[in-house]
């Protein structure tokens, strides 16, 4: 019985790992690596096992960076079971096909130039018909119910707070020789104070545990009602008539900002402002919001059956663009206006196009609401380079540049902290292995768990193998 890390190790995206029990074989994630371009080209193609060796798959969440890459892995043979919840499926429905789009598109757009210089095109990393025939292999469960998954392997879902339908894993393993392990992969942890969403879960019986450390290295402002941050940059753009562009995630980030948005609204603390979340696929995912509240805090859930009328997800002066044909009347709309467009770390998508109108002019800002990835042109906007290229050209950065904190969906240091002591105390834990981080991340949260006298931390490298039984368990791991 072992897990071997593949993705999402020692780097933030790309979350994929293996379980094997015996002769079978189980992957948790198969998400998308997401980084420099040719890189991000190659890893993503080259999936380290075909897929008919994989007996199951389970999806912590809907995240293009944990489902991504599930496509390619029906494109090279897997038709088994993926295992979700059925908000995740909601939401997988229609960022799968939207990804399947993403690949066909820019793999169109290299094959011009490649064709033009007589060289053979590059086949799309998957095509629209492998997420549908992705999307059939989905089965669904209700959280907190323990389901078959492959001999020796039950699973069962804990909430996770981080996006709807969001999951930690328990695994509950058994051997061919007889021997249990109980293994909890967290998933991305959320936050005890998130807007929409019910805080994280604690499972009982965890011996091993893999959990991400996106933010081990940094809290979130204590306390920070970054509202006033808000309200003042509204009042600026509105003065200098500018546009407001906001990056954001289709699903769950974008959510988050309308309802505090709203929120804000309701409270009559924004200067009035035409808001619009362009994006076909927030669109869509604000649907699935709607109809799952159970997934949602309690109180949500109330207004939405309730009260139709007080749709937390809608306000006057919101308006939601599938239409590209409006979504480029926005380059033209000369009212000071606010744009919530993907993708949130501006790898693709229509907010590059926003941004490329928005970005060298002054009166414009630019909010971050999200991690930025290391290569990404978000993170080169956030740093503050002088100059970024978007679509192959350079454009000077004059617009200002912002970051909303308290809009984080993940946990930061103090809270990852939390779910790891309660974990390790209502459990019998042995060891940790920390993933979904950048190493500084990583190695600053291991520390700390080494000076809290919590289980020795690992920090997989790819490809690393992590025994799970208990004998060899507590043997040193080659780091
Ligand atoms: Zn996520
Ligand atoms: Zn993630």
């Amino acid at each position: 019985m072992h897990v071997q890390f593949w993705g999402a190790a020692r780097t933030v995206t790309g979350s994929m790992h293996l379980v094997r029990v015996g002769s079978h074989s189980v992957l948790l994630d198969c998400g998308l690596y997401q980084g420099r371009r040719k890189e991000a080209f190659q890893r993503n193609r080259e999936l380290p096992f075909a897929g008919h060796a994989i007996d199951a798959v389970i999806l912590s969440h809907a995240h293009i960076d944990h489902s991504g890459n599930l496509p390619s892995l029906v494109r090279r043979g897997f038709d088994g079971p993926i295992y979700s919840t059925a908000a995740t499926r909601d939401l997988a429905n229609y960022m799968l096909l939207d990804s399947a789009k993403i690949q066909e598109s820019d793999v169109a757009y290299v094959n011009r130039h490649r064709i033009a210089e007589h060289q053979t095109p590059f086949e799309p990393l998957y095509e629209t018909e492998d997420a549908l025939a992705t999307l059939r292999l989905f089965r669904t469960t209700e959280f907190g119910q323990w389901f078959d998954v492959a001999p020796g392997v039950r699973c069962r879902f804990h909430v996770a707070g981080h996006m709807l339908g969001a999951a930690s894993v328990e695994l509950d393993l058994t051997a061919p020789d007889g021997q249990r392990a109980r293994l909890l992969f967290s998933g991305d942890i959320g936050r005890a104070e998130m807007p929409l969403l019910p805080p994280p879960q604690i499972a009982a019986d965890a011996e091993f545990v893999i959990m991400e450390a996106t933010y081990g290295n940094r809290n979130h402002p204590q306390g920070a009602d970054d509202s006033a941050t808000l309200i003042e940059l509204v009042q600026r753009i509105i003065a200098q008539k500018g546009k407001l562009i906001i990056p954001a995630f289709s699903v769950g980030r974008t959510q988050e900002i309308v309802y505090r948005w709203n929120q804000l609204h309701e409270a009559g603390r924004l200067p009035s402002i035409k808001v619009f979340v362009d994006s076909p696929l927030a669109v869509d995912a604000t649907d699935v919001y709607r109809a799952h509240p159970l997934c949602l805090r309690p109180e949500l859930m109330r207004d939405i059956l309730n009260e139709p009328d007080r749709d937390p997800l809608n306000f006057r002066d919101l308006y939601y663009i599938r239409s590209e044909l409006y979504s480029k009347k926005l380059n033209d709309f000369d009212e000071p206006c606010v744009i919530i467009s993907a993708s949130g770390m501006c790898e693709a998508g229509r907010v590059l196009h926003h941004l490329k109108h928005a970005i060298s002019q002054e009166r414009n800002a630019i909010l971050f609401t999200g991690y930025q990835a290391e290569q990404t042109l978000g993170r080169y906007i956030l740093d503050g380079h002088e100059t970024v290229k978007i679509f192959g050209k350079e454009f000077p950065v004059r617009a200002s540049v912002h970051k909303l904190e308290s809009t984080s969906g993940h946990a930061d240091q103090q809270e990852l902290l939390q779910w790891v002591t309660a974990t390790c105390r209502a459990g019998r834990v042995r060891r940790i292995a920390l993933v979904h981080a950048e190493i500084e991340a990583a190695t600053t949260f291991k520390q700390l768990c080494a000076e809290r006298g919590l289980p020795p931390c690992l920090i997989p490298g790819r490809e690393q193998i992590l025994p799970l039984d208990r004998l060899t368990a507590d043997l040193p791991t080659h780091e």
